[in-house]
């Protein structure tokens, strides 16, 4: 039976959690589970959802930003689900009021949900003065979703399994970047169908994490970093938006490093060697017409932050 949770605190708690770039995504033969092995090495960068949970009567969400009508804003929503789950572990009713301003694209490779999730995850955390210590909030994150720890974690990892085996990554300086954001999202499940579907009579190797771009990484280096990006997802995004391919090469021609689609797409994402270098290849992305919006920022970002 749930009871109504002890006394807490009182007001709103508000948590900030970044989006993620995959820099490696090497992707497995498909397993008899259904899931892909992963060599995933995620980067966050400073693109934020801001997830806000305040005492409610009953359980209830909304969503604010230019793509809060693509957000399921019942229980399907992660967010929701994330509260749901912390709030069974420890008897309680998930009565909150959980409000998402939402900045990171929706359905767009960059793992918006993900962070949602792990957002609400510590702002009822805090809000029901649980003080869950975080190994068990990664595992709840687990639970939630592969990329859900990641999200709370921040910084850059190693992802193994799913993705959710995390191994936290050295990262010797700030990268620059920019993300060109779609018109409407591409569904992951669709682009590792689309994958496999590619890949049919391909012998797939068991996917590493490169040595190289770990090293570029660890040196803060974005000129070896840019020679050692890979996104196996990739042709399978293209395949299926093959504008795509316009919106990289726009990319690359603005003096751009490195160009690759952003996990399963459709965001696109340009390493960039400096601020400037950023801002003049955001600038030429969004007057060409090739995507959405283009956006600067920096990486890595801290994970989930209570504001
Ligand atoms: P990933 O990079 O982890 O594959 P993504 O960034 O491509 O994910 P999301 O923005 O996480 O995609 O959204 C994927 C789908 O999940 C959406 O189309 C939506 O229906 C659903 N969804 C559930 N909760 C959320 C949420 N809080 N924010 C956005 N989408 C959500």
């Amino acid at each position: 039976m749930t009871q109504p949770a002890a006394a807490t605190p009182t007001g709103t708690v508000t948590v900030r959690v970044p989006a993620k770039v995959n820099v490696q995504l090497s992707v497995g033969g498909l397993r008899p589970d259904g899931f892909h092995g992963l060599a995933n090495v995620f980067l966050a960068v400073g693109l934020y959802d801001s997830v806000s949970a305040t005492r409610a009567e009953e359980p209830r969400l909304t969503v604010s930003g230019p793509d809060a009508a693509l957000v399921p804003q019942d229980r399907t929503n992660l967010a929701a689900r994330a509260a749901e789950l912390l709030a069974e572990r420890h008897g309680l009713a998930p009565d909150v009021h959980l409000h998402i301003a939402k900045d990171i694209p929706v359905a767009g490779g960059m793992a918006g949900g993900s962070a949602d999730a792990a957002g609400a995850l510590l702002a009822c955390d805090r809000l029901w003065g649980l003080n869950t210590p975080r190994e068990e909030l990664l595992a709840l994150c687990a639970e939630l979703g592969s990329d859900v720890p990641f999200s709370f974690a921040g910084g850059a990892a190693l992802g193994e399994g799913r993705g959710e085996v995390l191994t936290p990554l050295e990262v010797g300086g700030a990268f620059h970047w920019v993300f060109a954001v779609a018109d409407g999202g591409l569904s992951t499940p669709d682009v590792y169908r689309e994958c496999d579907r590619l890949r049919a009579d391909d012998d797939v190797p068991e996917p590493v994490a490169s040595e190289a771009l770990l090293a570029a990484l660890r040196a803060g280096d974005a000129q070896a970093l840019a020679g050692a990006l890979r996104n196996d997802l990739q042709p399978a995004a293209l395949s299926l938006r093959p504008s795509l391919a316009e919106t990289l090469n726009t990319g690359l021609a603005a003096g751009a490093l490195a160009a690759l689609v952003s996990g399963s797409g459709p965001t696109c994402a340009f390493l960039a060697a400096d601020a400037d270098s950023a801002a003049r290849t955001a600038h030429t992305l969004t007057a060409s017409g090739t995507c959405r919006a283009a956006r600067a920022t920096t990486s890595p970002a801290p994970g989930a932050t209570v504001v």
